[in-house]
């Protein structure tokens, strides 16, 4: 970070990054559930934004973290709640014995006769967070976490969002009655949430709870809203009455009041009963829409559960009984490495196919060359096998580990591109370096290259790149500009008329001469962001000097001097240009386009320090690029005029932007003025 009292400039060059910067933490924090700082890191971020904004008031962005009230607060823990009556936690058993154990401990405490059967219930335990919801006069007015059970935290506006939650119950309901449960992830949900997360390169959850919990405890509740979240109720907490004497009669009366409970509760009148009801349900877990690790007993007579009471945090009246682990050995007949969208080299072990839980796995992950260094695994090993969690099965045991056989070895080229693959300084995962050749990872690198922040090409959407892609067009960035030579074999294609087709080529055009650090930044480089690859052009000026330095040894001490630019970004650049593909794919897009030298802020421009706002429809360029053209000169870009604003550029269709500025004063140009100043200051 810049000194306390930086220049105007420097000021402005912070404010931009801390804008990044914050808004990047509130994204991994919020929608991602994957914050990369504490929160005194984050404040820290903020506390400098606003010394700043406080020092240059002129210079707050549009964009400013302290306009977006929203994530001011984004730090902050959820608010508390103490519950009424304590949440409690229940005794485990994991075998038959301990369950008749729990039975005979019940009847010796209410001095029944050996042979007495103590009716209970019996119903899966969801794998997920407890939760409990009060009602008041059948309204649901607040829901909370368990917390540690004294003390929860407030998740009212975030259960909202729960589909199967009702706001409001029907029928006969006391004035005030908790209702406790599981907030949970179907299977299926859980497995499209971490897709799209890895489709979006974003952090994956390990299992359906810690989704679940991950989407509740949110302090920004639309988060909650976009996660496909449900509830059962397995109890109730404080309540002003509980009118039925059973605990079977009682959550019947709940289900009655539209709170859904599961469908596997039932009534046992001896022990015998309760465990078989045990195994059926752990036989047919895997087929259940939902994660469970158990049964849980309790006894069914209210009044029973009254005089058993409770020993320290659990009640005397109820049980877990917990599924084993489920395990088993089998063989590994093979090693395949998979390479992801994001370049990264994932080991799957193939298995000789083998029952674990109920599901046949065949094949496993093993996430990374250390985990199989930890096993010293090698093709033909036995191992053991555990389903963790109900869902993703792991290796947990290699048995054949003595045993003389040639150690795997990871490979050092990406098996789809023949390209390096390197792990970084401190980084367990191994990356191919080949992005833009990649087949792994082409097309979504070709998406970012014609993204918005990048060479923000119009008319190359997804769809598009996929068809051109699919058809052999579109192997490199370079190809993009070779469309025009396709125009008949595009036209003749469904959905293309010749105004499309014209469309997208004179966009493609358009970007002959792009700005060099987009261009840079579309590479798609590892650590190459946006900003640093704005950093990276205002030293080098152009891309071959780049190239140059991070090519040399000597020069890298040149890059590292540069603010904002680590070792990890100079590593990157180093493999890059590497790798003997990246410098073809290189070579051949500057064939194509010639980025002008890139444009360092030049503070002797007529505009700059002033306010620019830019109304009406830009004809040559986007509204993107007319305000980083305004930053290049060291203006700033509002988006809305005041008595602060010095200039304000109209393009046809300007309208009360524009009668603002004429009431005020201001000085209103047209687009092709516009043009004049920024060509004058290049
Ligand atoms: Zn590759």
């Amino acid at each position: 970070m810049a000194g306390k009292f930086p220049s105007e400039a420097d000021a402005a060059n912070e404010l931009m990054r801390l804008a990044r910067q914050i808004a990047r933490h509130d994204k991994l924090y919020h929608a991602e559930d994957a914050p990369e700082v504490s929160d005194a890191e984050y404040d820290a971020l903020v506390r400098r934004n606003a010394e700043l904004e406080a020092a240059f008031p002129q210079l707050i962005r549009a964009d400013s973290p302290s306009r977006n009230v929203g994530h001011a607060v984004a730090a902050s823990p959820l608010s508390k709640v103490t519950h009424q009556q304590r949440m409690m936690s229940l005794d485990n058993a994991f075998s038959d014995e301990e369950v008749a154990e729990f039975v005979a401990k019940v009847r010796r405490f209410l001095n029944l006769p050996e042979d007495a059967e103590v009716a209970m219930t019996a119903e899966d335990k969801i794998d997920g967070l407890s939760c409990s919801l009060r009602y008041e006069q059948g309204k649901l007015v607040r829901a909370a976490t368990r917390g540690d059970g004294q003390v929860g935290e407030d998740v009212t506006p975030n259960v909202a969002h729960i589909a199967n939650i009702p706001q409001q119950l029907t029928g006969d309901v006391p004035d005030v009655f908790e209702i406790r449960g599981e907030v949970y992830m179907s299977k299926a949900d859980f497995a499209a949430l971490n897709a799209a997360q890895q489709a979006a390169d974003a952090k994956l959850f390990a299992n359906p709870r810690n989704a679940a919990a991950g989407s509740l405890r949110q302090k920004d509740a639309s988060v909650t809203a976009a996660r496909p979240l449900r509830f059962l109720a397995h109890g109730w907490g404080a309540a002003s009455a509980v009118p039925a004497a059973s605990q079977f009669a009682m959550m019947q009366l709940i289900a009655s009041w539209g709170v859904p409970v599961s469908p596997l509760l039932v009534h046992c009148a001896t022990t015998e009963d309760l465990l078989q009801h045990y195994r059926s349900i752990r036989e047919g877990r895997a087929g259940l829409p939902y994660d469970i690790d158990g049964v849980v007993y309790k006894v069914d007579s209210l009044e029973l559960q009254q005089r058993l009471g409770f020993v320290a945090k659990a009640p005397r009246w109820a049980l877990a009984h917990k599924f084993p682990a489920e395990k088993a050995e089998t063989v590994v007949e093979g090693i395949d490495i998979q390479v992801g969208r994001t370049g990264k080299l994932t080991p799957v072990g193939r298995l000789r196919p083998v029952l674990v839980g109920g599901v046949t796995v065949t094949n496993v992950t093993l996430h990374n060359r250390d985990e199989i260094g930890r096993l010293e695994l090698r093709v033909g090993d036995r191992v053991v096998l555990q389903r963790a969690g109900d869902v993703i099965p792991q290796i947990v045991d290699n048995l054949t580990r003595e045993e003389p056989r040639e150690a795997f070895v990871f490979p050092d080229h990406c098996p789809e591109c023949g390209s390096e693959a390197v792990a970084e300084e401190g980084e367990v995962d191994v990356r191919c370096t080949g992005g833009l050749i990649c087949p792994a990872q082409r097309t979504e690198r070709l998406r970012h290259f014609v993204s918005r922040g990048a060479l923000d090409i119009e008319g190359l959407g997804d769809k598009t790149i996929s068809e051109f892609f699919a058809l052999g067009w579109l192997e490199s960035p370079a190809d993009i500009f070779r469309l025009k030579l396709r125009r008949a074999e595009i036209l003749a294609r469904d959905g293309w008329q010749d105004k499309s087709v014209d469309n997208l080529l004179a966009a493609v055009e358009n970007k002959r001469a792009p700005d060099a650090a987009r261009l840079l930044f579309g590479l798609g480089i590892r650590h190459v962001g946006a900003v640093t690859a704005r950093d990276l052009m205002k030293r080098f000026a152009v891309l071959s000097d780049l190239r140059n330095a991070a090519e040399s040894e000597d020069a890298k001490a040149d890059l590292l001097a540069i603010d904002g630019i680590g070792p990890a970004v100079v590593e990157a650049l180093g493999d890059f240009f590497h790798e003997p593909h990246n410098v073809a794919v290189w070579e051949d897009l500057l064939g194509q386009v010639s980025p002008p030298p890139y444009i360092v802020e030049t503070r002797d421009s007529p505009v700059a320090g002033k306010t620019v706002v830019f109304t009406g429809k830009l004809e040559t360029m986007s509204r993107d690029e007319a305000k980083a053209q305004a930053e290049a000169l060291g203006a700033r870009a509002a988006g809305s005029v005041s008595a602060k604003t010095d200039l304000v550029v109209a393009g046809p269709g300007a309208g009360s932007k524009l009668k603002q500025a004429e009431k005020l004063g201001i000085e209103v140009i047209d687009e092709a003025a516009w043009a004049e100043i920024f060509k004058a200051a290049e």
